[in-house]
């Protein structure tokens, strides 16, 4: 069983009350490729970056088992760069730069040797490219889950619609499962995002934890109370790949299982955001990431 994995791999700039960084290795599919990469060992990675792109840092995935024959290196063209800035309360932040340059005309090759992938994560990207991936694999994968963003339903609303439309699973925060149904109350609007197509629902509330919905059932999973946040960013991107990485590995996409993958997911985000960017997701263990769902455990049994 493999697990595809499609988003950007950038350079971040990040700001944060507790620090700032100068251009750092981030991008949606680099969280979610490593986070998954403790899971599963049969990552398969489509990506594109510019010929400004460290070849260390491909190594270093490469290192954690994840197979990077479809990351195409644009040599003379320049790598995806995102800079954002977060407010206090580390929940929200701006987005200060986007600059697209190799994502602005990125077309998602899948090699031969991917076409027999079971379990698709579609990271933030241009819906365009999203359903590309999709109509060129040959067959229809087992789960397909999708991550987007407020920036996507500013600039591609039809396109994003069309790929949650073809998607069973939809990772969302809640400002953007508001504005994508239009309804304030969170209830209603994931009632009508699943009309929308999708059989699942998460919503991301940040460090208020996630929720995840089919049409008669909602379960709410905290996040953990860290002693330390430094760096909210690849949160999102590294819950899915642990959420993902999870269900292929129980090779089962029911509700009950789907609850679990989200308990699997937090704990990975819980890594995540002790560091800057990638910097915590290198060199975790099995035995710390079952202590951190135990941590779940007791938080919440009673
Ligand atoms: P998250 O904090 O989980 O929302 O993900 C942050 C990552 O998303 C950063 O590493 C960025 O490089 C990446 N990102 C931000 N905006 C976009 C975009 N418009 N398209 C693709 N990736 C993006």
């Amino acid at each position: 069983m493999s697990i595809l994995v499609v988003g950007s791999v950038a350079f971040d700039a990040i700001e944060t009350p507790f620090g700032k960084t100068d251009k750092i290795i981030g991008g949606a599919a680099s969280y979610i490729a490593l986070s998954s990469s403790y899971f599963h060992n049969d990552i398969r990675l489509v990506a594109v970056v510019g010929g400004d792109f460290p070849k260390e840092f491909i190594s270093k995935i490469e290192s954690r088992g994840v197979n990077t024959q479809g990351l195409q290196i644009k040599e003379n063209e320049k790598s995806f760069f995102w800079s954002g800035r977060y407010n206090y309360d580390l929940n929200s932040r701006d987005t200060l730069v986007t600059e697209l340059n190799v994502l602005a005309d990125f077309d998602p090759i899948i090699p031969d040797t991917y076409h027999d992938v079971e379990y698709v994560m579609l990271g933030n990207l241009s819906p365009q490219v999203q359903i590309k991936v999709l109509e060129r694999l040959p067959n229809r994968p087992k789960l397909v889950v999708l991550d987007t963003m407020n920036f996507w339903m500013d600039i591609a609303l039809e396109d994003l619609k069309n790929i949650i439309s073809m998607t069973d699973v939809l990772t969302i925060n809640d400002e953007e499962a508001r504005q994508l149904s239009g309804e304030y109350q969170l209830k209603k609007a994931a009632a009508k995002i699943l009309a929308m197509g999708p059989k699942y629902l998460i919503i991301k509330k940040g460090e208020h934890g996630a929720l995840l919905f089919d049409k008669n059932t909602t379960f709410y999973a905290p996040a953990l109370l860290l002693d330390q946040v430094f760096d909210p960013t690849g949160a999102g991107d590294t819950f899915a790949g642990g959420f993902i990485g999870y269900i292929a590995k129980a090779g089962k996409t029911d509700f009950e299982t789907l609850k679990k993958a989200i308990v699997y997911g937090s704990a990975m985000a819980s890594f995540c955001v002790e560091k800057f960017g990638t910097e915590n997701l290198f060199d975790l263990t099995d035995e710390w990431i079952e202590e951190r769902v135990n941590q779940f455990r007791i938080m919440v049994t009673y």
